[in-house]
Protein backbone atom coordinates (compact mmCIF):
# COMPACT_ATOMS: atom_id res chain seq x y z
CA UNK A 1 0.00 0.00 0.00
CA UNK A 2 1.41 3.20 -0.60
CA UNK A 3 1.23 5.91 1.67
CA UNK A 4 0.99 9.22 0.31
CA UNK A 5 1.97 12.51 2.74
CA UNK A 6 0.09 15.95 3.35
CA UNK A 7 1.88 18.91 2.85
CA UNK A 8 2.58 19.35 6.43
CA UNK A 9 3.90 15.95 6.79
CA UNK A 10 6.40 16.24 3.73
CA UNK A 11 7.72 19.62 5.61
CA UNK A 12 8.19 17.06 8.29
CA UNK A 13 10.13 14.87 6.14
CA UNK A 14 12.60 17.47 4.68
CA UNK A 15 13.45 18.05 8.31
CA UNK A 16 14.20 14.53 8.62
CA UNK A 17 16.42 15.23 5.38
CA UNK A 18 18.31 18.00 6.20
CA UNK A 19 19.30 16.48 9.16
CA UNK A 20 20.75 13.66 7.05
CA UNK A 21 22.28 16.75 4.09
CA UNK A 22 24.05 18.06 7.04
CA UNK A 23 25.40 14.89 8.42
CA UNK A 24 26.76 14.00 4.47
CA UNK A 25 27.86 17.77 3.95
CA UNK A 26 30.18 16.72 7.82
CA UNK A 27 31.37 13.75 6.14
CA UNK A 28 32.80 15.17 3.35
CA UNK A 29 34.30 17.85 4.82
CA UNK A 30 36.05 15.58 7.21
CA UNK A 31 36.75 12.65 4.89
CA UNK A 32 40.56 11.59 4.58
CA UNK A 33 42.75 8.90 4.23
CA UNK A 34 43.64 6.92 7.17
CA UNK A 35 40.53 7.78 8.46
CA UNK A 36 38.00 4.26 9.54
CA UNK A 37 34.65 3.86 8.74
CA UNK A 38 33.66 3.84 12.10
CA UNK A 39 35.32 7.01 12.77
CA UNK A 40 32.24 8.14 9.88
CA UNK A 41 30.04 6.70 11.97
CA UNK A 42 30.79 8.55 14.64
CA UNK A 43 30.46 11.77 13.13
CA UNK A 44 27.61 11.15 11.45
CA UNK A 45 25.78 10.16 15.07
CA UNK A 46 27.14 13.27 16.47
CA UNK A 47 25.13 15.62 13.96
CA UNK A 48 21.81 13.51 14.22
CA UNK A 49 22.20 13.75 17.78
CA UNK A 50 22.58 17.45 17.86
CA UNK A 51 19.62 18.25 16.16
CA UNK A 52 17.73 16.19 18.51
CA UNK A 53 17.29 13.49 15.80
CA UNK A 54 17.73 9.54 15.71
CA UNK A 55 19.45 6.99 13.12
CA UNK A 56 17.04 5.63 11.04
CA UNK A 57 19.74 2.39 10.35
CA UNK A 58 20.13 1.82 13.97
CA UNK A 59 18.47 -1.34 15.18
CA UNK A 60 17.17 -1.64 11.82
CA UNK A 61 16.30 -5.41 11.43
CA UNK A 62 19.37 -5.65 14.12
CA UNK A 63 21.82 -3.06 11.81
CA UNK A 64 24.58 -2.04 14.39
CA UNK A 65 25.50 1.16 13.22
CA UNK A 66 24.54 4.87 11.94
CA UNK A 67 25.81 4.56 8.75
CA UNK A 68 26.29 2.03 5.77
CA UNK A 69 29.65 2.11 4.98
CA UNK A 70 30.77 -0.02 1.79
CA UNK A 71 34.05 0.54 0.06
CA UNK A 72 35.02 -0.23 -3.26
CA UNK A 73 33.48 -3.56 -4.21
CA UNK A 74 31.09 -3.26 -1.77
CA UNK A 75 27.64 -1.92 -3.05
CA UNK A 76 25.15 -1.09 -0.17
CA UNK A 77 25.04 -2.32 3.52
CA UNK A 78 28.59 -2.01 5.02
CA UNK A 79 28.97 -2.17 8.59
CA UNK A 80 31.13 0.73 9.81
CA UNK A 81 34.34 -0.67 11.95
CA UNK A 82 37.71 0.57 13.15
CA UNK A 83 39.19 -2.00 11.43
CA UNK A 84 38.53 -0.43 7.62
CA UNK A 85 40.60 2.28 7.63
CA UNK A 86 40.59 3.73 4.44
CA UNK A 87 43.34 4.32 1.74
CA UNK A 88 43.51 6.96 -0.66
CA UNK A 89 42.37 6.20 -3.70
CA UNK A 90 39.34 4.18 -2.31
CA UNK A 91 35.42 4.42 -2.54
CA UNK A 92 33.46 5.05 -0.20
CA UNK A 93 29.83 4.65 -0.25
CA UNK A 94 27.97 6.37 2.72
CA UNK A 95 24.34 5.49 3.39
CA UNK A 96 22.58 7.94 5.88
CA UNK A 97 18.94 7.97 7.04
CA UNK A 98 17.89 9.97 9.98
CA UNK A 99 14.17 10.31 12.44
CA UNK A 100 12.54 13.60 12.82
CA UNK A 101 9.47 13.76 14.59
CA UNK A 102 8.63 10.25 13.24
CA UNK A 103 9.54 10.73 9.69
CA UNK A 104 12.39 9.30 7.43
CA UNK A 105 15.16 10.77 5.63
CA UNK A 106 17.54 8.51 3.37
CA UNK A 107 20.59 10.07 1.44
CA UNK A 108 23.78 8.31 -0.12
CA UNK A 109 26.43 9.54 -1.73
CA UNK A 110 29.99 8.00 -3.14
CA UNK A 111 33.21 9.73 -2.76
CA UNK A 112 37.12 9.04 -3.59
CA UNK A 113 38.93 8.97 -0.74
CA UNK A 114 42.16 11.42 -0.82
CA UNK A 115 40.03 13.43 -4.03
CA UNK A 116 39.58 12.86 -8.12
CA UNK A 117 43.27 12.35 -9.13
CA UNK A 118 43.89 9.27 -6.88
CA UNK A 119 42.15 7.16 -9.06
CA UNK A 120 41.19 6.63 -12.68
CA UNK A 121 39.56 8.38 -15.32
CA UNK A 122 37.27 5.21 -15.35
CA UNK A 123 36.36 4.73 -11.69
CA UNK A 124 35.89 9.10 -11.73
CA UNK A 125 33.22 7.98 -14.48
CA UNK A 126 31.42 5.71 -12.41
CA UNK A 127 31.25 7.69 -9.72
CA UNK A 128 30.14 11.03 -11.41
CA UNK A 129 27.27 9.34 -13.84
CA UNK A 130 25.71 7.03 -10.81
CA UNK A 131 25.36 10.74 -9.40
CA UNK A 132 24.04 11.73 -13.05
CA UNK A 133 21.60 8.92 -12.88
CA UNK A 134 20.28 9.58 -9.69
CA UNK A 135 19.23 13.15 -11.02
CA UNK A 136 17.87 11.64 -14.07
CA UNK A 137 15.48 9.30 -12.30
CA UNK A 138 14.39 12.43 -9.33
CA UNK A 139 13.73 14.36 -12.41
CA UNK A 140 11.34 11.76 -13.70
CA UNK A 141 9.51 11.48 -10.24
CA UNK A 142 6.12 13.93 -11.00
CA UNK A 143 2.64 14.11 -10.55
CA UNK A 144 1.63 11.63 -13.39
CA UNK A 145 4.83 10.03 -14.89
CA UNK A 146 5.17 6.52 -14.15
CA UNK A 147 7.00 4.19 -11.74
CA UNK A 148 8.68 3.47 -15.10
CA UNK A 149 9.60 6.72 -16.51
CA UNK A 150 11.99 6.70 -13.08
CA UNK A 151 13.74 3.79 -13.83
CA UNK A 152 14.27 3.91 -17.73
CA UNK A 153 16.21 7.54 -17.06
CA UNK A 154 18.27 5.88 -14.93
CA UNK A 155 19.09 2.90 -16.85
CA UNK A 156 19.91 4.49 -20.03
CA UNK A 157 22.58 6.35 -18.32
CA UNK A 158 24.33 3.27 -17.13
CA UNK A 159 23.57 1.68 -20.74
CA UNK A 160 25.46 4.88 -22.35
CA UNK A 161 28.78 3.77 -20.19
CA UNK A 162 28.35 -0.15 -20.21
CA UNK A 163 27.97 -0.22 -16.20
CA UNK A 164 25.99 -3.13 -14.37
CA UNK A 165 22.96 -1.99 -12.99
CA UNK A 166 22.11 -3.56 -9.88
CA UNK A 167 18.50 -4.99 -9.41
CA UNK A 168 18.30 -7.17 -6.27
CA UNK A 169 18.28 -3.41 -4.04
CA UNK A 170 16.26 -0.55 -5.53
CA UNK A 171 14.68 2.39 -4.42
CA UNK A 172 11.39 2.97 -2.16
CA UNK A 173 9.00 4.95 -0.78
CA UNK A 174 9.69 6.34 2.55
CA UNK A 175 7.58 7.98 5.28
CA UNK A 176 7.04 6.84 8.99
CA UNK A 177 8.90 3.56 8.17
CA UNK A 178 11.85 3.78 6.54
CA UNK A 179 10.91 1.23 3.83
CA UNK A 180 7.54 1.78 2.32
CA UNK A 181 5.75 0.86 -0.81
CA UNK A 182 6.79 1.17 -3.71
CA UNK A 183 9.84 -0.25 -4.84
CA UNK A 184 11.69 2.09 -7.23
CA UNK A 185 14.02 -0.30 -10.13
CA UNK A 186 16.72 1.64 -11.07
CA UNK A 187 15.67 -0.17 -14.84
CA UNK A 188 12.40 -0.07 -16.34
CA UNK A 189 10.35 1.00 -19.67
CA UNK A 190 8.88 4.56 -20.25
CA UNK A 191 5.10 4.93 -19.92
CA UNK A 192 5.03 1.63 -17.47
CA UNK A 193 4.47 0.99 -13.76
CA UNK A 194 2.55 2.26 -11.51
CA UNK A 195 1.47 6.19 -12.00
CA UNK A 196 2.63 8.60 -9.64
CA UNK A 197 0.69 11.17 -7.67
CA UNK A 198 1.17 14.42 -5.28
CA UNK A 199 1.85 13.21 -2.11
CA UNK A 200 4.56 10.58 -2.62
CA UNK A 201 7.28 11.15 -0.94
CA UNK A 202 10.29 8.12 -2.77
CA UNK A 203 13.77 7.86 -2.16
CA UNK A 204 15.98 7.62 -5.90
CA UNK A 205 19.01 5.20 -5.65
CA UNK A 206 21.02 3.70 -8.56
CA UNK A 207 23.80 1.46 -7.75
CA UNK A 208 26.13 0.64 -10.97
CA UNK A 209 29.07 -1.71 -10.81
CA UNK A 210 32.23 -1.21 -13.28
CA UNK A 211 31.76 -5.50 -14.14
CA UNK A 212 28.51 -7.30 -14.02
CA UNK A 213 25.18 -6.30 -12.01
CA UNK A 214 25.56 -9.48 -10.49
CA UNK A 215 25.81 -9.50 -6.77
CA UNK A 216 26.23 -11.80 -3.24
CA UNK A 217 25.89 -10.93 0.61
CA UNK A 218 29.09 -11.41 2.89
CA UNK A 219 28.71 -13.97 5.85
CA UNK A 220 27.81 -10.70 7.98
CA UNK A 221 25.18 -11.03 6.54
CA UNK A 222 25.12 -7.42 5.87
CA UNK A 223 27.60 -6.26 3.73
CA UNK A 224 26.70 -6.88 -0.44
CA UNK A 225 29.15 -6.92 -2.97
CA UNK A 226 29.35 -6.81 -6.62
CA UNK A 227 30.20 -10.83 -7.53
CA UNK A 228 32.69 -10.41 -9.99
CA UNK A 229 35.11 -7.67 -7.64
CA UNK A 230 34.44 -4.99 -9.59
CA UNK A 231 33.92 -1.32 -8.01
CA UNK A 232 30.91 0.16 -7.52
CA UNK A 233 29.22 3.20 -6.81
CA UNK A 234 25.70 4.28 -5.42
CA UNK A 235 23.59 7.55 -4.65
CA UNK A 236 20.36 8.34 -3.17
CA UNK A 237 18.37 10.90 -2.70
CA UNK A 238 14.55 11.26 -1.29
CA UNK A 239 12.02 13.06 -2.97
CA UNK A 240 8.29 14.59 -2.51
CA UNK A 241 5.69 14.47 -5.37
CA UNK A 242 4.90 18.15 -4.82
CA UNK A 243 2.32 21.18 -6.88
CA UNK A 244 5.46 22.37 -7.73
CA UNK A 245 7.50 19.40 -8.86
CA UNK A 246 10.05 16.95 -7.43
CA UNK A 247 11.35 18.30 -4.28
CA UNK A 248 14.52 16.57 -2.87
CA UNK A 249 14.33 16.90 0.41
CA UNK A 250 17.75 15.67 0.99
CA UNK A 251 19.41 17.87 -0.97
CA UNK A 252 22.58 19.50 0.15
CA UNK A 253 23.44 23.27 0.42
CA UNK A 254 25.15 23.05 -2.74
CA UNK A 255 22.24 20.91 -4.94
CA UNK A 256 18.38 22.10 -6.23
CA UNK A 257 15.67 21.07 -3.89
CA UNK A 258 13.42 21.29 -7.13
CA UNK A 259 15.32 19.81 -9.66
CA UNK A 260 12.79 21.00 -12.63
CA UNK A 261 12.78 24.43 -11.43
CA UNK A 262 16.54 24.84 -12.02
CA UNK A 263 20.13 23.46 -13.04
CA UNK A 264 20.41 20.07 -12.46
CA UNK A 265 23.95 18.70 -11.69
CA UNK A 266 25.34 16.52 -14.89
CA UNK A 267 28.57 16.16 -12.90
MG1 LIG B 1 19.85 4.83 1.96
MG1 LIG C 1 17.14 3.90 0.67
Amino acid sequence: MIIKKTAAEIERMARAGQVVARAHEALMAALRPGMSTLDLDRIAQDVIERAGATPSFKGYRGFPATLCTSRNHEIVHGIPSADVVLEEGDLISIDCGAVVEGFHGDSATTLIVGGDQTTTEEVRTLVRETRNAMWRGLEQVCDGNRLGDVGAAVEAVADEHGFGVVREYVGHGIGRALHEDPSVPNYGRPGKGLRMTTGWVVAVEPMFNLGTAATRTLDDEWTVVTADGALSAHWEHTVAITPDGPRVLTAREDEPAYPLAGSVPSS
